[in-house]
Formats: structure tokens, C-alpha cells, sequence
């Protein structure tokens, strides 16, 4: 349509325009209403970053796409605190040190690789769940296998319950590492039975939980673990691209006094090299240098490898996607286009790729034809309600509407409970119980819906009203 044209119909709406001024989203929709068109609302910022992403990102005529071959399996320890998550990664990556090896056993920078007779393994090296779900929900899943260590003299405990809910809603495998073995009062069976209860049935009991005895402690099966985690990476046939340039998640960022910003990036495709133009998150430069888990420098990093990265223009995220650009110019529009939507989303106080779902949103899911479920994080006060809770929601799931309670517990609705709500689109719902605090402003940022009630039948009324109305009229 003409400018005049424009310009004309908005008069008519008693809206005075000139043909250089930019138009309000109503004088759009109006104009739009008019016509009987369609219109799609994209953000600035949106726009310019994929013609961006479009120019420079995807064209890389150094990738073969034949080349794909097996990669390391990339590996998080959980569990609950005090089983020996921290004592076991710091064996296993002990157990692999050479002795005399330059920077030694003291690094730390996210990520440590292995070496095995089978093959190598990449470890995470912050455990738990709290870093794996934030990293997921941003978007970012890097891990492929989760070993839950639980205690063997202490069983399954609540945040071992969190984390075997957190791999399952992101669907990672699970292998049991039964720790502290070496104590008296270790009763192996017992936990065996407890995990049951969660669906973790071990193998020698018919199931298909790898579960493997240790004893961080003592050293004691360690390597046993190691090979069943070769084993199920096999299973898993892990592979990646390791021609062309590279991709992967930032794992940690910080400020270098000496070296200025350093991020450790897992590179999960393509290969890294000193002097690649790169980009993560808003920050971009050229990498000056690449520093192993051993404190090493390399020259390259491929698929799986974690490595610092020196030389960005400032500190970019835990995970923040990273990419090697074909210039160093279009490394920084990139990064500067990113800061810019990051800015115009903040302004209309939205956020980014986020988030967990509202009730009044599954109508219009349903709507778009997706299958819709409910995905259901439910926090109660005591047991007994939790239970019934749990129960008489489960009742409401129909063949065309899924419900899914993807993570239960007693205890106030936390950060945590947030994070994993947003990273799995799920709703979170507190009985007698509140949000705190952190939980009410991850909340808030992320666009997670958390309701909370004080009588059973409200909660089922609601869910059931949000369940009908999400079911496709019957013709
Ligand atoms: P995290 O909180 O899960 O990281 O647990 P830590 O690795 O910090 O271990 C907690 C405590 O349990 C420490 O005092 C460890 O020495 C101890 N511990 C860890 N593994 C074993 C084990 O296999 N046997 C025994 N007896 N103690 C262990």
C-alpha cells in the first residue's frame, strides 16, 4: 500500500500522520483490521540478529557434512549434599593426572576431560541440578549423562528426589553411583528399593538403571563407574560435526585481573582455534588463546572438549551460545545486535526465550494444534496432602490433554522449583506454601506461572477448568 494511502485511512481514524513517522503497534493492527491482513510483530532487534545469523553464522564452507564421528559423552554429577558428589569428581579427575603435568590438579575452570582405556569422558565439574537446570533453561543442554551419587548409609533424600526429576524432565539417562559403600551402616539394598519407588530399577533387580557401588573414599569402583559410563555413551552413539567452525555453551564466565574476561566453553560441534572470531551471549572478539582443563595452552578444541577462552570483550554468561563467526566484524555486529534486543526486551519488560506456561495460554496451544501438556511442579506443606494432591491431579489427565507432574515434594516453592518449571514449560503450584522471595523474582523474570492455594478442591477446580478448556471441541 501507498504511503497515501496510509495516511489517508489513519486520518480517517482522526490519527494525523506524516509519511516519515513511525507507526504505533495499534495504528498498525488498525491499519491491518483494514485491509484484512495479517500482521506479524517482530522485534527489531529479533530481525536484525537472524539476517545477521543468516549472513554470517551459517555459511561455513569449511564443514563436511560427511565427517561426523563419535564424541566424548559430556557428563553432570547430582545428588544430595554431603553424598560425595565433590569427593567423586575430584578423584576421577585426580586418577587422571599425570604426575609433573604443567598447572596440575588445581585447575578448575568447569569442565575436565578423561582419559580411558575406551575413550574419554567430559565432566562437569559444578554438581548438582540447581547449574544444569539453569543452564536448560536458557536453552542450553549440554550434558548427556547424569550420575546420581546417592549415600549409601543415608538413601534417597529429598534433593536426590529434585535431581532425579531434573534429569527426567530433560530427559538425560541416569546411572546410580551408591556411594559410601565402605560405611558400616551402608545398606545397598535398601537404597536400591527407595530408587525403585522412582522408577530407577536396577538391572541385576530386571530394570535398566545402571547402578554401580563406590566408595569415593576409599577409591573403591571407580573405574567400574567410568567403564558403564563409556558403555551407555556407546548406546547413546554421541557424535558431532568436528570439520567447520565451532559451536558450543559457555559454561562459566569471570573477570581475569592478569588476562581479562575468561570463558570456559564446552565446544559441542566444529572445531576451535586460536584466533577464530567468536561470539557468546553480547560478548565477541577474537580468541587470543585456549587454555586446557590442565592448564595447558592448545591450539585447538573439538567436540566435547572444554576449554578457557581468552579474548572476548567482556564476560559472557553460563550458557550463552557460542559461535565462531567467518570475520571479526560480524562477530561484534552480532554480539552488539544481541546487546540491542536484549535492551528493547528489558524495555518492554519482557524476557528472552523463556518460560514456564500460564493456564490461560493452554487454550490457545491447543489451538495451534500442538498435543498440549500440562506439565505440573507440585509443592505442599506436609505429606499427606501432598499425596492427595498429587493423586486427584493425576485423575485429570485426558487421552487428548497430557498431565504431567514432573517434580513433587514437600517444602516452599524455591528457585530451584522456578528454574525447572522454566526450563520444562511447566506450572508451579504451592499448597500452603509460598514462593520465597528468590523464587517470587525468578519467577517474575522468567515468566514462570506460580499458583498457590489453601484448599484442595480450588486447586482441582482450576486445573480441571484449565484441562476442559484446553480439550479440542468435539464436532
Ligand atoms: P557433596 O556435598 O555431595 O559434594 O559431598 P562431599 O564430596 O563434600 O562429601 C561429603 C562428605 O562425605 C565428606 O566428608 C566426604 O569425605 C565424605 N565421603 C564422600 N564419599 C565418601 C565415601 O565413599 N565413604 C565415606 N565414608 N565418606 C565419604
Amino acid at each position: 500500500r501507498s504511503a497515501g494511502d496510509l495516511i489517508r485511512f489513519l486520518l480517517l481514524q482522526g490519527e494525523m500522520v506524516t509519511a516519515t513517522q513511525s507507526l504505533s503497534d495499534e495504528m498498525i493492527e488498525l491499519y491491518a483490521a483494514e485491509l484484512g491482513a495479517e500482521i506479524r510483530m517482530v522485534d527489531a532487534g529479533q530481525e536484525q540478529e537472524a539476517m545477521l545469523a543468516a549472513r554470517y553464522l551459517d555459511v561455513d564452507d569449511t564443514e563436511d557434512e560427511h565427517a561426523v564421528v563419535a564424541r566424548p559423552p559430556v557428563v553432570t554429577v547430582m545428588g544430595h549434599v554431603d553424598h560425595g558428589k565433590t569427593l567423586l569428581l575430584d578423584r576421577i579427575r585426580n586418577s587422571n593426572v599425570v604426575a609433573g603435568e604443567a598447572g596440575g590438579i588445581t585447575q578448575h575452570i568447569g569442565a575436565y576431560q578423561v582419559e580411558l582405556d575406551g575413550g574419554q569422558v567430559t565432566f562437569i565439574d559444578t554438581p548438582g541440578h540447581e547449574a544444569f537446570t539453569a543452564m536448560r533453561a536458557r536453552g542450553a543442554g549440554v550434558t548427556d549423562i547424569v550420575i546420581l551419587v546417592v549415600a549409601a548409609d543415608d538413601g534417597v533424600m529429598p534433593q536426590t528426589i529434585e535431581a532425579i526429576d531434573h534429569a527426567k524432565a530433560a530427559g538425560v539417562p541416569i546411572i546410580v553411583a551408591l556411594n559410601k559403600i565402605d560405611r558400616a551402616d551402608a545398606d545397598p539394598n535398601r537404597v536400591l528399593q527407595q530408587l525403585s519407588e522412582y522408577n530407577l530399577v536396577p538391572e541385576k533387580w530386571g530394570g535398566d538403571t545402571i547402578v554401580v557401588e563406590i566408595s569415593a573414599l576409599q577409591n573403591l569402583g571407580i573405574d567400574d563407574l567410568l567403564e558403564q559410563i563409556l558403555v551407555l555413551a556407546e548406546v547413546l552413539e554421541l557424535d558431532a560435526n568436528p570439520t567447520g567452525h565451532a559451536r558450543g555453551t559457555v559454561l562459566e564466565g569471570h573477570l581475569d585481573v592478569g588476562r581479562g574476561p575468561v570463558a570456559t566453553i564446552l565446544v559441542q560441534s566444529g572445531t576451535l582455534r586460536v584466533g577464530d572470531s567468536m561470539v557468546a551471549g553480547q560478548a565477541w572478539g577474537k580468541a587470543k588463546a585456549l587454555v586446557d582443563d590442565r592448564g595447558n595452552k592448545v591450539d585447538i578444541a573439538g567436540p566435547s572438549v572444554p576449554v578457557q577462552v581468552l579474548g572476548f570483550s567482556e564476560v559472557p554468561s553460563a550458557g550463552d551460545q557460542f559461535r565462531v563467526t567467518n570475520e571479526i566484524a560480524s562477530a561484534r555486529e552480532v554480539a552488539e545486535s544481541r546487546e540491542q534486543r536484549l535492551r528493547l526486551a528489558a524495555n518492554a519488560n519482557r524476557a528472552i526465550g523463556s518460560s514456564g506456561i500460564k493456564l490461560e495460554d493452554l487454550f490457545e496451544q491447543i489451538q495451534k494444534g500442538d498435543v498440549p501438556v500440562l506439565n505440573i511442579i507440585l509443592k505442599a506443606d506436609v505429606q499427606g496432602s501432598l499425596e492427595a494432591l498429587a493423586d486427584a491431579l493425576g485423575k485429570l489427565g485426558r487421552d487428548e490433554v497430557g498431565l504431567a507432574i514432573i517434580h513433587k515434594a514437600v517444602g516452599g516453592v524455591t528457585e530451584n522449583d522456578v528454574a525447572l518449571a522454566a526450563a520444562s514449560d511447566a506450572l508451579v503450584i504451592g499448597f500452603n506454601v509460598r514462593p520465597d522471595r528468590r523464587a517470587r523474582e525468578a519467577a517474575e523474570l522468567a515468566h514462570v506461572e506460580v499458583r498457590t492455594y489453601e484448599i484442595i478442591y480450588k486447586v482441582i477446580e482450576d486445573i480441571e477448568a484449565a484441562v476442559v478448556g484446553m480439550l479440542k471441541p468435539e464436532y
